[in-house]
């Protein structure tokens, strides 16, 4: 498809790296080769998946004259760490707003992204509680440094939009390139599914590309039926935003809720399972809100015979490693 008709900032320089992980399918068991997407190798600090919507959404706001962003996340957001970051790097200023999704979790001492806040010299943090009207907080914040003279730019939750979905149309476009250069061939792609933006991206640039790949989703905080209705909508907004032909049809959206647990960045067992099985296994850090219950959900459904054996499944790494420092009682206990 033809993205170079985007504006983009240009912070994915190379693609990133496509790993075979030996070491974890054995240690797993299910007669299955899972191969790994490194997007936590991202450029930005830290890396991870914010970084390729970034790069069209700061775009964006830079077209727009804008001198200052505002976004929003969870109190460990790695979307809000992507966008200072960035925002840093643009010499802009950055404001955000932070949902309490689970009651008195903000602590202003905390480690983890909520240190990297800080330490990247956040302009302002606007703390509020789980369930507000996000965009109602940003807009709010946006007309009080109006009337300051700023020129403020709001990114959406994860840069979950169709601009921001574009970034993950590109990275199905470099899965497809990477495997072909190898001769590698994928038979299911596992990606984790929180705001949509990143699901709807893959699934947008397969089925755009008729590459034939199923893409399988881990939702991490709503429920199956919406999860799967957020991430058609904006799969299918994003495909007319670039003027393709191709629409996602329903039944290729799947976004199973079983691996939430008790809720939006709570930590369960199999969670735990799951990082420490890929530390243990393949030295590679993932985190305990995305991609740690999103590979538990992998690791569920290879014992469960989802995948054929003999499957190539290619799992889709996200990052947000720097949350695994705000939980260390989980990971010691
Ligand atoms: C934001 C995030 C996700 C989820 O991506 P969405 O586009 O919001 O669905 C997955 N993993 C990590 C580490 C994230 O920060």
């Amino acid at each position: 498809m033809n993205l170079a008709k985007f504006p983009r900032r240009g912070y994915v320089t190379e693609p990133t790296p496509l790993e075979a992980l030996p070491n974890f399918s054995k240690a797993l068991g299910a007669d299955i080769n899972i191969y790994i997407k490194r997007d936590d190798l991202l450029p930005g600090t830290a890396g991870g998946n914010k970084t390729r919507k970034l790069d069209f959404s700061m775009a964006d706001a830079i077209n727009q004259g804008a001198d200052t962003i505002i976004t929003c996340g969870a109190v460990q957001s790695n979307h809000c760490r992507l966008t200072l970051a960035w925002a840093v790097k643009e010499g802009l200023d950055c404001h955000l707003v932070l949902e309490e999704r689970v009651k008195d979790s903000y602590n202003p001492e905390a480690s983890g992204n909520n240190f990297l806040f800080q330490l990247l010299g956040v302009k302002s943090v606007t703390v509020v509680p789980g369930g507000s009207n996000m965009l109602g907080e940003m807009e709010k914040l946006a007309e009080k440094l109006r009337a300051e003279g700023k020129k403020p730019y709001i990114v959406p939750g994860g840069a979950s939009n169709k601009i921001g979905a574009l970034g993950y149309v590109s990275c199905a476009e470099e899965v497809l390139r990477q495997l072909f250069d190898r001769g590698l061939a994928i038979d299911h792609m596992v990606v984790p599914s929180g705001s949509a933006g990143t699901h709807a991206g893959i699934i947008a640039g397969m089925v755009g590309n008729n590459a034939g790949i199923p893409v399988t989703g881990i939702g991490v905080n709503r429920k199956k039926p919406v999860q799967e209705a957020a991430v058609l909508n904006l799969a299918n907004e994003t495909l007319e935003y670039i003027g393709a032909e191709a629409r996602v049809p329903a039944e290729k959206v799947v976004a199973f809720d079983d691996y939430v647990g008790p809720g939006y960045s709570l930590p369960t067992d199999a969670m735990v399972e799951a990082v420490k099985m890929l530390a243990r296994t393949e030295g590679i850090l993932l985190d305990p809100v995305y991609s740690g219950k999103a590979m538990s959900g992998l690791i569920d459904l290879a014992r469960k015979g989802y995948f054929p054996k003999g499957s190539n499944v290619l799992f889709l790494h996200t990052g947000g490693s720097p949350a695994l420092y705000a939980y260390l009682p989980t990971f010691r206990a």
